[in-house]
């Protein structure tokens, strides 16, 4: 029995993440993303790499764009794949392939010739919506490929990344492959750290996000560091804005302006919502009994919020009271409602931004945050100069680099892939992992190219 694996994007970088590990003749597909940054032709899986290998099953781990928004894309070339994902999965794609057909139509770049564009088109996702298959937790799937010599066993098992995250083990004649997806180990505030099998797997890939982070804090210092912050510009009578990605982020740091409201750490103040965070929310809400969240029964829509009337910024209350802000996009990309917002905050200076998630060195957001006060900087296509206060920390979603390094000591592979994550990310954490298993083959993989597994 032979088996590979081939990267076809997120090799060194976190992309258009997209991987097919083909064991024994059967081609699964893991995820399908759509680049955060490229517009060119590797904005979407390097599916030309494959030559002429089918794939027959795709299973997306969790809906982030950077793992999903290829799907109409894949799906397009190689329509009978059967997509398999969690129920929640599934759910909030619904949301975000939506959202990421209105961004590309949005941006015009130039991938987007007209046969691209139909991908994307709103009925052409409902469409491919029917197709998708909900697996529950822990649920052995059985799959076997046009070309399969032998039945593949498929389990996805909660990943404590985002609502519906799963990492995915695949089996195959005795011998097994566990990839982690996004990760996290640690409870955040809303969901619980990941429950993946610690049993010994022949080949592990892993995503290495926080592999050469060294400045993560826990999240008890950030949340006591962000409620200093706010209480003290609320004092001054300003108000706060978060920007925060729509998926996850929003639920996780309502949840913790909630609870420092609750403990009296911060001041009973409105929180101000809007857009796609709270339909978001609203699935979270769905899933509040039978997924592993902190507080079963706990829904986003309990924390009270104002709406927010994105055509009548100017009138909003939160600019005579203080006030919390939670606004998309994370990285106040132009236009969205953080960067209009941050436009107006940032002239008050009485006012607060905290930012609480990774700026891309290329995003307003990078630029905001690294804004010296009183100075002009370019922010999107705008001049801005900052009088308010602003303040980073770091919430993330992602496992920390002792933690990975952890895992890979329980699951012992004779193999492992590192994905998802800087070439200086993937490097530290084959350092370290080759320092204490050195008979161990660790490959950082190069995009399109593939590895013999055994
Ligand atoms: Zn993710
Ligand atoms: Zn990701």
């Amino acid at each position: 029995m032979t088996a590979t694996i081939t990267v076809l994007g997120g090799a060194e970088e976190i992309g258009a993440n997209c991987c097919v590990v083909d064991l024994d003749g059967t081609a699964v597909m893991v995820d399908a993303g759509l680049h955060p940054k490229r517009r060119d032709a590797g904005a979407f899986p390097d599916m030309q790499s494959l030559g002429d290998k089918q794939c027959d099953v795709l299973v997306v781990t969790h809906a982030h764009t950077d793992h999903m928004g290829g799907v109409p894309f894949v799906l397009r070339k190689m329509p009978w794949m059967r997509p398999l994902m969690t129920h929640a999965t599934r759910d909030l794609s619904q949301i975000t392939l939506h959202n990421t057909g209105k961004l590309l139509r949005k941006e015009h770049p130039e991938i987007l010739s007209a046969e691209v564009e139909e991908f994307y088109r709103g009925a052409t996702i409902d469409h491919l919506r029917m197709a998708f298959e909900a697996v529950p937790y822990n649920e052995v799937r059985s799959v076997r490929g046009y070309n399969g010599r032998s039945d593949v066993d498929l389990t996805l098992h909660w990943s404590g990344h985002i609502l519906g995250s799963a990492g995915v083990r695949l089996e195959c004649q005795g011998r097994s492959v566990m990839l982690t997806g996004d990760v996290n180990f640690t409870d955040q505030a809303s969901i619980r750290g990941a429950q993946l099998p610690r049993t010994h797997a022949d080949v592990l890939v892993m995503e290495c996000t926080n592999g050469a982070a060294t400045d993560l804090h826990d999240r008890h210092t950030e949340e006591q560091r962000l409620a200093r912050f706010i209480t003290q510009v609320s004092s001054a009578g300003g108000s706060v804005l978060v920007p925060v990605f729509a998926l996850g982020k929003t639920q996780e740091i309502l949840t913790i302006l909630h609870s420092l409201m609750r403990k009296g750490s911060i001041p009973h103040m409105p929180i101000y919502t809007a857009g796609m965070g709270v339909r978001i929310s609203k699935v979270y809400d769905h899933y509040c009994y039978t997924e592993p969240v902190r507080h079963a029964g706990f829904e986003i829509s309990d924390i009270p919020q104002e709406r927010i009337n994105p055509d009548e910024l100017e009138r909003e209350k939160f600019f005579s009271n203080p006030s919390l802000v939670v606004v998309s996009s994370g990285m106040l990309n132009q236009p969205t409602l953080s960067w209009r917002l941050a436009m107006m905050f940032a002239r008050r200076p009485t006012f607060g931004i905290a930012i609480v998630g990774y700026q891309d060195v290329d995003s307003p957001g990078y630029a905001l945050q690294n804004s010296a006060p009183g100075e002009k900087f370019v922010f999107g296509n705008k001049l801005l100069r900052r009088s308010c206060a602003l303040e980073s920390y770091r919430f993330t979603a992602h496992a920390r680099p002792e933690e990975l390094v952890a895992y890979v000591d329980d699951v012992k592979p004779s193999t492992l892939v590192l994905v998802h994550g800087s070439t200086e990310a993937c490097d530290a954490i084959a350092l370290d992992v080759l320092d204490r298993h050195p008979g161990m083959r660790v490959i950082v993989p190069r995009q399109g190219a593939s590895y013999t597994l055994w």
